[in-house]
Formats: structure tokens, sequence, C-alpha cells
């Protein structure tokens, strides 16, 4: 088994064509000699195609958006298909985020199509699972975890999991400074990839499955450090270049690449 960190930057609704091209000249610049972890950065949708120019001759970044529509064309005003993403050479796409799930009401048997789409056309899906505070206290985590897996499972079977990641965020934690224990994430990691082997172990094994909530240059490595723990999805760290580069380089360094 060898699975290899994976850092994705989520802009979300922030930055404008200047900041944009600004911060990923930065990064192109500063990621040239990347080559044992995966980064990818998520701009808003609007600036995919400005960011993809950037990176055509970078292999370091992948693009990654932060949204797809379950159909591939149509009468559907303001959506962007998943064919179009293609068409910007973009990789990974955010699905189930929680920002989704609460401010555009998206359920699991929706997330579900979304994944069903971006498989279809050959794209990755980055499936956003995570408890809220009150689910949390009462000490559900892992079994709502499980549900928002298990959806996708029932509708497109195990296989599907395949070349896929998972994104387990806490919802009280995204955007609160104040970040999950490590080891509480790892005992999630390891419930959701021993859920996954019981419908079949080399998928359970591959699947990489990151963390996101509150991450930052100071505290990802003990993230890291975690077995169940394959990467981390950074939101207000990666605005800013030198933090998002510094999580990326604890990457790149981390002793868990050359373990096998
Ligand atoms: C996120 O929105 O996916 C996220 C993890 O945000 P932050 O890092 O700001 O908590």
């Amino acid at each position: 088994m060898r699975r290899r960190l994976l850092v994705i930057g989520n802009w979300k609704l922030n930055g404008n064509k200047n900041t944009i091209t600004n911060l990923t000249i930065t990064l192109v610049n500063t990621f040239c000699n990347i080559s044992k972890c995966s980064v990818a950065i998520a701009p808003p949708v609007m600036y995919l195609d400005i960011v993809k120019r950037y990176l055509l001759n970078n292999t370091h970044i992948q693009l990654c958006a932060q949204n797809v529509d379950i159909h591939l064309s149509g009468a559907f005003t303001g959506e962007i298909s998943a064919e179009m993403l293609q068409d910007c050479n973009v990789r990974y796409v955010l699905i189930g985020h929680s920002e989704r799930r609460i401010h555009h009401k998206e359920n699991d048997a929706y997330i579900a199509k979304k994944f069903f789409i971006l498989k279809k056309v050959g794209l990755i899906p980055i499936l956003c699972i995570g408890e809220n505070k009150r689910e949390y206290d009462s000490g559900c985590t892992q079994s709502i975890c499980i549900n928002q897996i298990k959806t996708v499972i029932k509708l497109l079977g195990i296989e599907a999991l395949k070349n896929s990641v998972i994104a387990y965020e806490p919802i009280w934690s995204i955007g609160s400074g104040v970040s999950a224990s490590p080891e509480s994430v790892q005992m999630v990691h390891k419930s959701i990839r021993d859920y996954i082997a019981s419908y079949d172990v080399s998928v359970a094994d591959e699947i990489i499955i990151q963390y996101g909530g509150s991450v930052t240059p100071e505290n990802v490595t003990q993230f890291f450090d975690q077995k169940d723990i394959d990467g981390v999805l950074v939101g207000a760290a990666s605005l800013n270049a030198n933090s998002f580069a510094m999580i990326v380089q604890t990457a790149e360094k981390h002793k868990k690449l050359y373990l096998s």
C-alpha cells in the first residue's frame, strides 16, 4: 500500500483576477520541485481558465473545482458541467462540502449523483463528509460519516470509490480556528477505512482520506503523523501563499511518503 499525501487549497468565494493571478504565479514558482506529494488548488470557477494558463507548464499543481452540476448539458441556467470542467484541465472536484450542504440544501442522494457524473467523465470526486457540533457532542461522528459514504456505495457500488478521495471535515472545525485533535481524526479515518474494507480491502487500502478543518502550517505535521490521514483540504490558510507553501513543503518532506 502506498498512498501519496494530497494537499488541496480551497479558495472558496475569494479573490479577483489580480489576486488570483498573483497567488497562482507565486505557487507555480514555489512548487516547481514538488514531486513526492500531490497538490491541487480550487479557485472560484470564474478563474479556472486563468489559473489553468499559469499551470500549463507545471505538472506539480493540479486544478480542482469547487462544485459541479449533475447534468452534462441542457437547460440548466447557471450550472457548470463535468465536461466543461474537464475541458479546463480540471482533475479533482469537491462535492458534498458542508457549505453546499448547508447553504444549498444538498443532500446525500443529490451528492451521489454528482459523484456519478464525475466518474462518468473521468474526473476525481473529493467527497466531503463530516458531522456538525450537535452530532459531534452526541458522539455520532462515525455513524454520520459512514452514512454519507454509504449513499454513494449503494447507488454506484464500491468500485466507484476506486481513484476517488474522501475529505473528512468536521463542520464545527471549518473556518473556526479550532481543528479536531489528530488522534480523534485518526479514529474517524480508521473507521471509514474499515467500513470500506468490509466491501473491498484493496479499495480501502488505496483510497485517500484527507482531513479538513482549520489546518495551518503549525498543526499540519500532527495530522500527517497519523496512519490514516493521507492529506489535508485547506481553506483559509490556502489563501496565503506562504502558509499554503509551508503546508505543502511539510507534506513533501514527511516521512510517511517513504513508507509502503
Ligand atoms: C474547508 O472549507 O474545506 C476548510 C477546511 O476551511 P478552513 O481550512 O478554513 O477551516
